[in-house]
């Protein structure tokens, strides 16, 4: 399932340099996920890095995006070429 953030965002930006996916970017009104990109930092960490560090707890699952851990783990070796 790939993250999403929620309008409780404050724009501080933190989350962006945290996503070894790139999937985080600056949106119309706050920061946004492409659900294509993210895979839950499945393959490089244990946890969500831009929950960790969210000030705001802005970070949340997307239902829209179900995925099982293989689907994450595949389409992140396909983001990466492995
Ligand atoms: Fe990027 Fe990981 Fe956050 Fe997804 S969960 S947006 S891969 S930092
Ligand atoms: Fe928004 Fe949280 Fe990312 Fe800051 S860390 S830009 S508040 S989602």
């Amino acid at each position: 399932m790939a993250m999403m953030i929620t309008e409780e965002c404050i724009s501080c930006g933190a989350c962006v340099s945290e996503c070894p996916n790139n999937a985080i970017s600056e949106g119309d009104f706050y920061y946004v996920i492409n659900p294509d990109k993210c895979t839950e930092c499945v393959g490089f960490f244990d946890e969500p890095q831009c929950v960790e560090v969210c000030p705001v707890d802005a970070i949340v699952l997307d239902p829209d995006h179900s995925e099982s851990h293989d689907e994450l783990l595949a389409k992140k070796r396909q983001l990466h070429g492995e």
